[in-house]
């Protein structure tokens, strides 16, 4: 309902203000700001180095800025169809089969969104009867604990082990009747973990016994190290009419504020897909869908190139953050680093604010990651050029 706001809030001379009654509780208030959104902010205000929120500091590149720049001269500024332009949907579609093995028609299966969040919550809407359950492995990036509220799910958490294996007796006895959809995600933030298609697999299966639909966030499929392979759950054997994968173009082409994502699912869901974005956004931005089609025509060496980059900034910010003390491993995939805090004796939040403030550098507390939990972590992220990985390792060597 709308609120109405009155034109002047001034009372009349010598009256006190009327006290502001508060208003009624909503769902926003049954979660918080993004905690990665304000370390940003945080790190702003104090001239930290900032490996907290995941974007790079280095130029997308050129081949998309000339792109959007033609797109924008040749007037492909007002609205494009509301579920994606038609040149875009088919490249991601052409892509999708040769790299994740699954086919979609692009007049059916596919919905463009501003960025792989509205793809996220938009998908849960259109999944979700509010009040069933939908299983999150745990830890999980941030945005899933409120894209689950906002959906009306009851989320139901399960860890991965300390070695971040599936512990598969825990899984099985979190599926039941009232389990709606899983959320998935690999290559995964903020553990690095990349789902192995026998992990899969079994997950898969517990899908297909229990009727769930799988919703998959793929963002980092591109940015994988040490051979490993990425597996999108939806080519398994009966998962393609159940499942929801969702990409975007803000990780592997370096374009985060672009917003530009996609869903891509059966005819069934996409309609309600489509149907739920159309609410949400009418559609992500005319010009910039252009040049993500344009994006998608990179030759196969891009690819090798973002990983082999990426690559060398883990090692630096890996090897950075052993010598300065955090127990941490080199992720399989993305691009953050897990670090364990627990020698510093400070609360993951305590750390955080003490390494913003005394050395300089902003991380995420780990319980941003966890429903309950992950105090003795933190994430950093390597989305950075070298020279400031190099400056944030430099800083890092006074934090404990
Ligand atoms: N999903 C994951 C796992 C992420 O790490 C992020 C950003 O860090 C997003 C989604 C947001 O992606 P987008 O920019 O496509 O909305």
């Amino acid at each position: 309902m709308t609120r109405v706001i009155p034109e002047s809030t001034s009372s009349p001379a010598g009256t006190p203000p009327a006290p502001k009654r508060p208003l009624p509780v909503s769902r926003a208030d049954t979660f918080t700001e993004s905690v990665i959104r304000e370390m940003t902010r945080l790190a702003l205000k104090h001239g930290a180095v900032n490996l907290a929120q995941g974007f790079p500091d280095f130029p997308c590149p050129d081949e998309l800025k000339s792109a959007a720049g033609e797109a924008i001269d040749a007037d492909v500024n007002q609205y494009a169809i509301t579920w994606g332009s038609k040149e875009l949907r088919e490249e991601i579609v052409k892509r999708v089969k040769t790299y994740n093995g699954m086919a979609f028609d692009p007049e059916t299966g596919i919905t463009v969104t501003c960025g792989s969040t509205e793809a996220m919550l938009a998908s849960l809407l259109a999944v979700i009867t509010p009040g069933e359950e939908v299983i999150v492995p745990e830890p999980f990036y941030e945005n899933y604990g409120p894209d689950a509220i906002l959906s009306g799910a009851a989320p139901r958490y399960v860890p991965l082990g300390d070695d971040l294996s599936i512990d598969e007796e825990s899984w099985k006895s979190a599926f039941s009747k009232k389990t709606k959809a899983i959320i998935l995600n690999t290559p995964n933030n903020p553990s690095g973990k990349v789902f192995s298609k026998k992990e899969l697999s079994f997950i898969a299966d517990l899908c297909l016994d229990y009727n769930v639909i799988a919703v998959t966030d793929e963002i980092y499929e591109h940015i994988l190290y040490d051979g490993h392979k990425h597996v999108s759950i939806g080519s398994l054997d009966g998962m393609q009419d159940r499942t929801i994968t969702i990409g975007s173009f803000s990780k592997t082409y370096s374009v985060t504020g672009w917003r530009v994502g996609y869903a891509l699912a059966d005819p069934d869901l996409t309609n309600r897909i489509r149907k739920i974005h159309d609410f949400l956004t009418v559609g992500a931005p005319a010009p910039l869908q252009q040049a993500c089609a344009a994006a998608l025509r990179l030759p196969a060496s891009y690819y090798r190139e973002l990983a082999a980059d990426y690559d060398k900034r883990r090692k630096i910010l890996y090897n950075g953050l052993r010598e300065a003390g955090f127990a941490c491993e080199l992720p399989e995939g993305a691009y953050y680093i897990f670090t364990d805090i627990s020698e510093s004796g400070k609360t993951d939040v305590e750390f955080a604010r003490h390494l913003i403030e005394k050395a300089g550098v902003a991380a995420v507390p780990g319980s941003s990651f966890y429903h309950d939990g992950g105090e003795t972590k933190l994430r950093f992220t390597f989305s950075k050029k070298t020279e400031t990985l190099q400056e944030a390792c430099r800083r890092l060597e006074n934090a404990f």
